[in-house]
């Protein structure tokens, strides 16, 4: 049976402070998770679990799993070293302290991966992390084995939307609606609860960006994505929480 991972990336609101449209959508978004039998990851920055401390326990509490979307959602390859590991280790804390469980799995802010990333993880005593996909920085098959070969840590990446070049997730499923509906459950899906809001008055979005990025948000975003999962649970999916989702070697082949 196809398992797929939907996972939801827990930042502020599109490059902005607010946690408005997060606070609104997140509930709704775990009542459509319980009603499509969809076990979620959710990576939450770590800034964001101080901010709502009791959120990460709430979340473990209605069965999905909680891992780290870094401390303040900056572009890793942007980042030193030591940046980078302070990155890594108080958005761990910051989970755990929450969760009141261990924080093992991670994913890059904007899938920006620095070649380092892995050994950084193992260090910082993470063991998987979802922070590939078309697109980011590492994304190349060669860069990715060699990355992986000197540490332990499991990349399970994002996949390409069918064919095209682009990250499967809520996003690009809006952009190209309807005709991605047509294109099956993928082996991990990513979204944000922003998305979901049809008031976007608090986002910081370049002017540039908005048309691009407001496309088929709000209610539009909603019946899309509930659309999406109904389709996929009755096409045969299963929906499980990474890393057990997912069959890394099978997922890399995908990508
Ligand atoms: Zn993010």
């Amino acid at each position: 049976m196809a398992v797929t991972a939907v996972t939801v990336d827990v930042e502020a609101d599109f490059a902005s402070d607010s946690l408005r449209a997060t606070d609104v959508w997140l509930p709704w978004l775990l009542d459509l998770f319980d009603e499509h039998a969809v076990q979620a990851t959710f990576f939450v920055v770590g800034a964001v679990a101080r901010r709502r401390p009791a959120l990460p326990a709430a979340l473990r509490a209605r069965g999905h799993v909680v891992a780290s979307h870094g401390q303040t959602h900056r572009p890793l390859t942007q980042l030193g070293a030591k940046e980078l590991d302070l990155e890594l280790r108080d958005s761990k804390a910051a989970i755990e302290d929450c969760a009141g469980a261990a924080c093992t799995g991670f994913r890059a802010p904007f899938f920006a991966a620095p070649p380092h990333l892995y050994a950084a993880l193992a260090t910082a005593g993470y063991a998987w992390s979802s922070s590939m996909a078309p697109l980011s920085p590492i994304s190349g098959p060669r860069l990715r084995r060699r990355q992986q070969a000197v540490t332990s840590v499991v990349e399970i990446p994002v996949p390409r939307l069918g064919r095209l070049p682009v990250p499967d997730g809520l996003s690009y499923r809006r952009l190209l609606w309807p005709v991605s509906r047509h294109v099956g459950a993928p082996s991990v899906f990513y979204l944000h609860p922003y998305e979901l809001t049809s008031d976007p008055s608090d986002f910081a979005l370049p002017a540039a960006w908005r048309p691009l990025m407001l496309v088929r948000s709000g209610s539009a975003a909603r019946s899309i994505l509930s659309d999406l999962l109904g389709d996929w649970q009755r096409d045969g999916a299963a929906f499980a929480a990474l890393p057990h989702a997912a069959e890394p070697a099978r997922v890399a082949a995908a990508i």
